[in-house]
């Protein structure tokens, strides 16, 4: 079998994406390789088709265990030989895949790394056929990566016991350390490197100011997502069992995930996400790595998280299959102001400070810039783009901006005025200065005495507020993290004075619906408009199907093909083996029944 017929009859697919098959083509000559593409770039077919044109069995290597049963069942929901080899099976299921692996029945066998390098397996294998070793998730070899996993180190060993196999490591992080790291690590110095584009053009990228940030959310899920699958990130534990809540008690499907919950709750929860539709995960950042879940249709972040990496890799979850998914990063001065009080409190040395405040800042860039932001994340990455995009927020709704220059001097010079009693105060309260509020605070601190009070009644306190944000936000003060009380910096001093002038964007608040250019883009998705009401019974046939075989549905087959069924409504067989998705073994096992339920529409 050629890998283009693999493609065609295996996956039911008409071609390979980007890199795919240069990647592909470098294995079945026998090179070492390393694959760099954003999540949803289509990695998996990279060693899955070399392992089926190839013979003997190819080793998966992949640090999550958990989900390994959810690669298997998929793979042979394909008509695949595929089985898995972790610490977690029952000793008769152990025996078994050693089994039909020692007796050359297997393609494909995921194993995790720990069990690969213990006693005596590596001999054993190095009695049978082995065309391929892929790593998945090759970051996590290398101390740079953002997710480091000693048990990856032994993975050097492969590349000398089995000088002869070709090596493909895969990973999502595209950062030159961790790459270098990769192929050091592995013993791989002629690895070809493979790097994809990093955009994910169906995602539409999206930040805004916390202001009310419950409200927010909801808003951001009823009008955009309703029902659908989504994940939700936190900073703390807390945060994530709160939002949780919040989600159930407004009629969503909602769990949390988290360190502190044991590890039977997290299976559990983690289990549900990826087996039912519309659930909605709570999570820190200790959620998601190997989801293959690929109709995750948001990601929210609900807090900063600590860098761009951080986040673009949490994003990129969104959207695995290609159809429309946004990410959604809700951000406060409270975050930033927490954020690098742990910097400069923590006991690391200096230069990493350095580092790590350089990686916040980037990111508290990306949240308030008013400029692409596709463009920003991608030049983060050292990859090109041409601005505009169709598919963020500040490209869709271009912010306006203004000067607030004066606004701005009445706000510092109230600050500077109201703390001079050796004693600093929020940003409420001089909000409530400058609106001239009679407050009992106000009185007692005398502050109505205050040449700046009542000065700005002229602008809404929404405003104000934003302009506080904005203040501190840019370092013009600086905010106690405890009390979050105010005081200038010396960078208030020249706006002051007016050598300075200061320019804001007002941006526009959310729409109560998708904007008409939001819906275009959705729909410019290259696919027929669908049959809703068709495409939904199609999903609940499909929900049936993976019940009754105790697999994901998506495993059965993938929103994209359902969709294409429903508008290209296939009459016959041979129609139906045309969609994209549809493989052999899938033709054989389904087409009728969902010929059927596509038929009974069209009767009716
Ligand atoms: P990654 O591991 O890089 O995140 P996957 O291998 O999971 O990506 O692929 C993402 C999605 O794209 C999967 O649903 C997969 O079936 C689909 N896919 C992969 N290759 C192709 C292709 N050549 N044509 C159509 N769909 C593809
Ligand atoms: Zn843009």
């Amino acid at each position: 079998m050629t890998p283009q017929e693999a493609l065609n009859k295996v996956y039911g697919y008409h071609s390979f994406l980007g890199l795919q098959e240069s990647v592909i083509n470098a294995v079945m000559a026998g090179r070492d390789a390393m694959a760099l593409m954003p999540t949803g770039g289509g990695k998996s077919l990279c060693y899955q088709i070399p392992a089926l044109c190839l013979e003997g069995t190819a080793i998966v290597i992949s640090p999550l265990i958990s989900l390994m049963q959810d690669q298997v069942s998929a793979l042979k929901q394909l008509g695949i030989k595929a089985a898995a080899l972790n610490s977690l099976m029952e000793p008769a299921q152990l025996r078994q895949t050693n089994a039909e692996l020692f007796e050359g029945k297997l393609d494909l066998l995921y194993i995790s790394p720990e069990k690969l390098c213990s006693e005596g397996f590596l001999d054993a294998i190095s009695r049978i056929k082995i065309p391929l070793f892929a790593i998945d998730e090759a970051h996590c070899i290398s101390q740079w990566g953002h997710d480091f996993r000693p048990e990856y180190t032994q993975l050097a060993v492969l590349k000398q016991r089995f000088p002869r196999v070709p090596l493909l490591a895969l990973t999502a992080t595209a950062d030159e350390l961790t790459r270098k790291d990769i192929v050091k690590n592995l013993n791989a110095p002629q690895a070809q490197i493979f790097i994809a584009s990093f955009d994910r053009p169906n995602i539409t990228y999206s930040a805004a100011i916390k202001d009310q940030e419950k409200k927010q959310l909801l808003h951001f899920i009823e009008t955009k997502h309703p029902g659908a699958s989504g994940i939700v990130y936190c900073l703390s534990r807390k945060r994530a069992e709160r939002f949780a809540e919040l989600l159930k008690e407004h009629g969503y499907n909602a769990l949390a995930y988290h360190a502190g919950l044991d590890g039977d709750t997290r299976r559990k929860n983690q289990d549900i996400f990826t087996r039912q539709e519309g659930v909605i995960m709570c999570a820190t950042n200790a959620f998601g790595m190997g989801i293959h879940k690929p109709d995750v249709r948001f990601v929210v972040h609900m807090d900063l998280p600590k860098s761009v990496e951080a986040y673009y890799q949490e994003t990129g979850r969104a959207g695995r299959d290609g159809l429309p998914s946004s990410a959604m990063l809700f951000y406060g001065t409270k975050d930033i102001v927490q954020l690098r009080h742990f910097i400069e409190t923590s006991n690391a040395p200096e230069k990493q400070k350095t580092i790590e405040r350089q990686k916040l800042n980037m990111l508290a860039a990306y949240a308030q810039s008013p400029g692409c932001r596709r463009k920003t994340l991608l030049n983060y990455f050292a990859q090109d783009y041409a601005a505009p995009c169709d598919g963020c927020d500040n490209c869709l709704t271009p912010p306006q901006p203004f000067d607030a220059t004066l606004n701005m001097q009445k706000f510092l010079s109230c600050v500077h005025r109201a703390a001079q009693a050796s004693f600093a105060f929020g940003a409420q309260h001089i909000i409530d200065i400058l609106l001239g509020k009679d407050l009992e605070k106000i009185q007692k601190f005398g502050h109505q005495n205050l040449s700046t009070f009542a000065i700005g009644q002229d602008t809404p306190e929404s405003d104000w507020k934003s302009l506080a944000q904005q203040a501190i936000l840019s370092g013009l003060v600086r905010a106690d993290p405890e009390h979050s009380a105010l005081t200038l910096t010396p960078a208030a001093w020249p706006v002051l004075k007016g050598l300075q002038k200061v320019q804001l964007c007002k941006f526009v608040k959310p729409a109560k619906a998708l904007s008409k250019k939001e819906k275009r883009n959705q729909q410019t998705q290259q696919m027929p408009a669908a049959d809703n009401a068709l495409f939904e019974r199609l999903r609940a046939l499909r929900r049936a199907l993976a019940e009754r075989e105790n697999v994901p549905p998506y495993v059965v087959f993938s929103d994209k093909a359902l969709l294409e069924m429903a508008a290209l409504k296939p009459k016959t067989t041979q129609a139906f083996a045309d969609i994209n998705g549809v493989g052999a073994f899938k033709l054989e096992k389904y087409a009728a029944v969902f010929l059927e339920e596509i038929n009974k529409g069209e009767q009716e």
